[in-house]
C-alpha cells in the first residue's frame, strides 16, 4: 500500500485521496473491484487467521509417523511377494487419508463459518447504493457510512462529518470524544489531532459521517500498535498435539515389540519371511489409525453444539480449556442482570420519592401520597438533569426502538412520564457541549444555553450525573426543597452517603444528579456543583442466573462478580444471584487500582483469592485479578465487553465477550463470544467442554484397549509357538473399519448430568493418565485372553485347521471389541442405563459393525481378501461366547469400583 502511505492520508486533501484509491465517494467501488481488492489486501481483521488450504490439509493426512509405518509395512509385504496384502494396505492408507481429509476440511470450513457469525457488520456504499457488509470484507477505497453508536471498522479519511464526534480513547487514552471534520491537517499531527480521520476500533459517540477506507486489518493504526495483532496463532489444539505425541510414542513401542517378537521367533527357528509378516501384523495392530480423524470430528461437532447454544468458540483449544475452568469472573450488568432498568426512587433533600411502575396520573409518591413535581424544586431539576445529561434516544412510539444506555433510557422515560420531554427541554435549554462519560471520574456532563425565561440566552447551565460518591465529591452546595441553594458541609455529605448505601443494599443502582448555573459555559463541569439528589434504578436478575450459578457451584467452579458498580449494590445483586457461600466478601476496586499483580503481597493476594465481589473496578484492575487467580493455579474465565477489557480478556484462559453489547475489539480478543450475553450460556459451554473432553478420553481409551489386545494376541501367540492368529489385513480391517464406528459414536455422546457434579479436572491432567492406562491394560488383557482361548479351543478342541481357527480368533476379537464399547461407561452410572447405552450413535455403530463383520465373513471377495474361512457352527458359537468375556470382566470391575 505504498501509494496511501506517502503522503499520509490525514495530510492529503480528500479529492487526492479518492483519486489515489480509485474511488468515488458518491458511488463507492464496484462489486468486482471490491472483490479483486479483497483478494489483494486480505480480510479486514486484526487477528491474522490463516485459512487452512485444502492442499495443506491433504498434506497433513500423509505426514504422520503412522502413515510411514504402514507404508513400510506395505513395502515389506510387496518385497516378500505378498502383492494382494501390499496393495490392500496402500488402498487402506488412501481410504484413511481421504476420510481424514474430508473430516478435517469440513471441520476447518465449519470453524471458519462459525467465526463469520461473530463478525461485526458495517454500512458501506458500493455500486451507488448502501448496504450492510461484514466488516472483514472492507477494502481500501470503500466508502463507509457512520452514525452514533457505530464502531469504526477501518481507518477512514473522512469525506463527510455532521456533528461527528468519536471516542478515540483506545488509541490515544483521551476519553473525551474528538470533534471531526473533513479537512487535511499537518503531516506531523498526532493521531488525536487528525480531525479528518476516523480510526478502526474507535467509537462514534455522536453525529454522522462517512469516509474513504485508507487502511484495513493490520494495516490500520490499531493494527500497528495493538498487541492484539500477534502473529498468526497456531490453531492446533493442545489436545491434538497430545494425541499426536501419543501416536509417536506408540509407533516406537510397536517397533520395539515387533523387533522383540521377530527376534524371539527367529531364535526359535521360525522362517524369517513368516516372522516379518508377523512384524507387519504387529505394526499394523498397535497403531490407532482412526484416532486423529475421530478427534477432529469430535472437536468440530462440539463447537457446533456450543454454537447452537449461543456460545461461539473462536479457538479450537478453548473447547478443552472450558472443561477445566475453575473460576468465572463475571460482569454484573447485562450478564447477571437484564440491563433493562427502571427508575424506582429519587433521594431528595426533603426525603425519598417513590416512582410507581405503571398506572395513570403521576407516578411519584411520598409516604404513600401522590406527588406532582413542582417547577424548580429538586425533583423537577433531578428529572430535567436526567433527561438532558444523556446520550440515549427515547422513541415515544415503540419501546423496542429506544437507543443507548438502558440506564439513560430509563431516566428519559421517567422524565417523559412527568411531561418533561427532552426535545421540548432542549428548546429552552439548547445543548452546547457534551462531556462524555468518563470511566475514571465516573461522571458525565452536558452544557446548555440558559434561555429558561424565553428571552435571550443568559449564561449556561451544566447538567451532571455520575456515581454518587463522585458527584458528592464535586458538589459544594445542595438545592433546598423550595429551589434555593445552600452550602453542603462534609457532615451532610456523609448523611447522603449513608442514604445512598441504604438504597444500594436493596440492590438499586444509584446515580448522583447535580447542576450549576454560570455566566458562561466554558468552565470545568465538575467543580462547585449543586447537588439535586440521587436516583435509584432497578435492574432485575436475568432468568436462569441463580440456577446457572448453583450449577457452577455444584461443578466446583467459583463465580466471582467484577463490576464497575458500587459495593452495596453489587453485594445485594450478588446475594440475590446466589454468589459465594454465607457472608459475601466484597473488595473495593480502588484498593487495587494501578497495582499490577507483582506488587501485591501475600496477604493482599489471599484476600483477593477469597473474595466474592469486586466493586468499582477499573478495567486495568481486571488484568491484575486475572493474573492473581492464574498465579494461584486457577483456570480463569472472564467476561468483558468494552475496548478496555481486551487485555484482560486476552490474558484469561477463556476470555468471553458479549455478542450483543460487546465491542469489536473485545470480540477479537476473546476466545468465546456469547450471542445472547447470558451467564447461563457460559455454564452450558463449560458443560459441553467437559463432555467433549470426557468423550475424547473415552474413545482414546476404547481405541487403545482394542489396539493393545491385537498386539498382545499376535505377540503372545507367536511367542508361545502358535500360528499367527491374525493376519495384517484382518487387523487393518478391524482398526480402520470396525473400531472406528464405536469410537465415533463415543466421540459424539451428549454426556449426562454427572459431568457437572464433579470438580473441574486439573488442566495438566493428561488424556491418558494412570487410571486410564490401567483400564486400557485391563480391557486389552481381557480381550486378549478371550481371543487366545477361543483360538486355542478351535485349534485343539474343535480340531479346526489353521485358516478356520484364525477366523474364529478374528471373529472373537472383532465382536469383543464391539461389546467393549459398553466398558467405557462412567463407573458411577447405572449398569444398563448410562451415557453409553443411551447414546443412539452407539447402537447405530454396533449394528453397522455387525453388518461389516458379517460381510467380511460371508461376502466371497472380501472373505478371500481377508483369508477368512467358514469356521462352522461350532466355531461361530465358540467365537460368540468367548467375545462376551471382556464385557463381563469389565462390568464386574466397574461395579466393584463403584462399590469401593
Ligand atoms: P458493570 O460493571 O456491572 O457494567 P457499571 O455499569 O456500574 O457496572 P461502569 O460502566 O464502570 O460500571 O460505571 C461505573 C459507575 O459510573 C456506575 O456505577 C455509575 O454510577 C456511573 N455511570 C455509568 N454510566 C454512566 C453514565 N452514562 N452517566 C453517568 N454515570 C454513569
Amino acid at each position: 500500500m505504498q501509494e496511501i502511505k506517502t503522503p499520509a492520508p490525514h495530510a492529503t486533501d480528500l479529492a487526492s485521496v479518492a483519486q489515489r484509491l480509485g474511488t468515488d465517494p458518491m458511488t463507492g467501488l464496484t462489486r468486482d473491484e471490491a472483490a479483486s481488492r479483497l483478494s489483494r489486501h486480505g480480510p479486514n481483521r486484526l487477528r491474522r487467521q490463516k485459512r487452512k488450504g485444502w492442499v495443506a490439509i491433504l498434506r497433513h493426512q500423509f505426514t504422520s509417523m503412522i502413515v510411514w509405518l504402514l507404508a513400510a509395512a506395505s513395502g515389506l509385504s510387496l518385497a516378500f511377494g505378498d502383492i494382494a496384502e501390499g496393495l490392500a494396505i496402500i488402498v487402506v492408507l488412501l481410504i484413511n487419508g481421504a476420510l481424514g481429509f474430508f473430516t478435517e476440511l469440513r471441520a476447518a470450513r465449519s470453524m471458519e463459518a462459525l467465526m463469520r457469525i461473530a463478525q461485526v457488520r458495517t454500512r458501506v456504499r458500493r455500486d451507488g447504493s448502501e448496504r450492510m457488509l461484514d466488516a472483514q470484507d472492507l477494502v481500501p477505497g470503500d466508502i463507509v457510512v457512520l452514525e452514533a453508536g457505530d464502531v469504526v471498522t477501518a481507518d477512514l479519511r473522512l469525506a463527510g462529518a455532521s456533528n461527528l464526534e468519536i471516542d478515540e480513547s483506545i488509541l490515544t487514552g483521551e476519553s473525551i470524544p474528538v470533534r471531526k471534520q473533513t479537512d487535511a491537517v499537518a503531516p506531523d499531527a498526532a493521531i488525536g489531532d487528525r480531525a479528518g480521520m476516523a480510526y478502526k476500533g474507535t467509537a462514534v459517540t455522536k453525529g454522522a459521517g462517512e469516509g474513504i477506507v485508507v487502511g484495513t486489518g493490520t494495516q490500520t493504526e490499531i493494527g500497528r500498535i495493538s498487541d492484539l495483532v500477534q502473529s498468526a496463532e497456531s490453531e492446533v489444539a493442545p489436545l491434538e498435539r497430545r494425541l499426536d505425541l501419543l501416536g509417536h510414542w506408540l509407533v516406537w513401542l510397536t517397533l520395539a515389540l515387533a523387533a522383540l517378537t521377530i527376534g524371539a521367533g527367529i531364535l526359535r527357528g521360525n522362517e524369517i519371511a513368516a516372522m516379518l509378516q508377523t512384524g507387519v501384523a504387529l505394526a499394523v495392530a498397535a497403531v490407532p489409525e482412526g484416532l486423529p480423524v475421530v478427534a477432529t470430528l469430535c472437536l468440530a461437532r462440539g463447537m457446533w453444539r456450543m454454537s447452537a447454544r449461543n456460545a461461539l468458540i473462536t479457538r479450537l483449544s478453548s473447547v478443552e480449556t472450558l472443561g477445566a475452568t475453575t473460576i468465572i469472573l463475571t460482569d454484573k450488568t447485562g450478564t447477571l442482570t437484564e440491563n433493562r432498568m427502571t427508575v424506582m426512587r429519587y433521594l431528595l433533600p426533603d426525603g425519598d420519592v417513590e416512582v410507581a411502575k405503571t398506572g395513570d396520573g403521576t407516578p411519584f409518591s411520598r409516604d404513600g401520597s401522590p406527588l406532582t413535581p413542582e417547577t424548580a424544586t429538586p425533583l423537577d431539576w433531578a428529572l430535567r438533569v436526567g433527561a438532558l445529561c444523556s446520550t440515549a434516544e427515547l422513541d415515544h412510539g415503540a419501546q423496542a426502538n429506544h437507543t443507548g444506555d438502558p440506564m439513560e433510557v430509563a431516566l428519559l422515560a421517567v422524565a417523559a412520564k412527568a411531561g418533561l420531554r427532552r426535545e421540548a427541554l432542549r428548546g429552552t435549554l439548547p445543548e452546547h457541549a457534551k462531556h462524555a462519560f468518563d470511566p475514571d471520574r465516573k461522571m458525565m456532563a452536558t452544557v446548555h444555553g440558559n434561555g429558561a425565561d424565553g428571552g435571550a440566552e443568559r449564561g449556561a447551565i451544566y447538567a451532571v450525573k455520575g456515581a454518587p460518591e463522585a458527584v458528592l465529591e464535586v458538589c459544594t452546595q445542595v438545592m433546598t426543597p423550595d429551589g434555593q441553594v445552600t452550602a453542603l458541609p462534609p457532615e451532610a455529605k456523609a448523611r447522603w452517603q449513608s442514604r445512598a448505601a441504604q438504597s444500594g443494599q436493596e440492590g438499586l443502582r444509584l446515580l448522583g444528579l447535580a447542576m450549576k448555573q454560570t455566566g458562561d459555559g466554558d468552565g470545568d463541569p465538575y467543580r462547585d456543583l449543586v447537588l439535586l439528589g440521587m436516583v435509584g434504578l432497578r435492574d432485575p436478575l436475568r432468568d436462569g442466573v441463580r440456577e446457572a450459578i448453583a450449577d457452577c457451584h455444584r461443578a466446583g467452579v467459583r463465580v466471582v462478580m467484577v463490576t464497575g458498580d458500587h459495593a452495596d449494590t453489587a453485594r445485594a445483586i450478588a446475594g440475590r444471584a446466589g454468589l459465594g457461600s454465607g457472608d459475601l466478601r466484597v473488595i473495593e476496586g480502588r484498593t487495587l487500582a494501578g497495582r499490577p499483580a507483582d506488587t501485591l503481597d501475600e496477604a493482599e493476594r489471599a484476600r483477593i483469592l477469597t473474595a466474592d465481589v469486586f466493586a468499582r473496578v477499573a478495567p486495568d484492575t481486571k488484568l491484575t485479578l486475572v493474573s492473581v487467580f492464574q498465579q494461584a493455579g486457577h483456570v480463569v474465565a472472564m467476561t468483558g465487553d468494552g475496548v478496555n477489557d481486551a487485555p484482560a480478556l486476552k490474558k484469561s484462559d477463556i476470555g468471553i465477550a458479549m455478542g450483543q453489547r460487546g465491542t469489536e475489539v473485545a470480540k477479537e480478543a476473546a476466545h468465546m463470544v456469547l450471542r445472547d450475553d447470558a451467564f447461563a450460556t457460559i455454564t452450558e459451554a463449560m458443560r459441553q467442554g467437559r463432555v467433549i473432553f470426557g468423550n475424547i478420553r473415552k474413545f482414546v481409551v476404547y481405541l487403545m484397549s482394542c489396539n493393545i489386545s491385537e498386539v498382545l494376541v499376535v505377540g503372545l501367540a507367536v511367542g508361545g509357538g502358535l500360528p499367527t492368529p491374525l493376519l495384517p489385513l484382518q487387523i487393518l480391517y478391524l482398526n480402520l473399519i470396525t473400531d472406528v464406528f464405536p469410537a465415533f459414536a463415543l466421540g459424539l455422546g451428549r454426556g449426562d448430568d454427572a459431568v457437572m457434579h464433579r470438580p473441574p479436572r486439573d488442566p495438566d491432567e493428561p488424556i491418558v493418565g494412570r487410571p486410564e492406562w490401567q483400564w486400557i491394560a485391563t480391557l486389552g488383557a481381557a480381550i486378549t485372553v478371550s481371543t487366545l482361548a477361543a483360538f486355542a479351543f478351535a485349534l485343539f478342541w474343535l480340531g479346526l485347521d489353521t485358516g478356520a481357527a484364525v477366523t474364529v480368533a478374528f471373529l472373537t476379537l472383532a465382536l469383543a471389541q464391539v461389546w467393549n464399547v459398553f466398558n467405557l461407561r462412567d463407573p458411577e452410572a447405572g449398569l444398563l442405563r448410562n451415557e453409553v447405552s443411551r447414546n443412539p450413535y452407539v447402537w447405530g455403530a454396533i449394528a453397522l459393525c455387525l453388518a461389516l463383520i458379517g460381510l467380511a465373513l460371508w461376502q466371497p471377495f472380501l472373505a478371500d481378501l481377508l483369508q477368512l474361512e467358514s469356521p462352522g457352527m461350532a466355531g461361530l458359537i465358540c467365537a460368540g461366547v468367548a467375545s462376551f468375556g471382556p464385557l463381563l470382566v469389565g462390568q464386574v470391575l466397574l461395579i466393584l469400583r463403584r462399590a469401593r
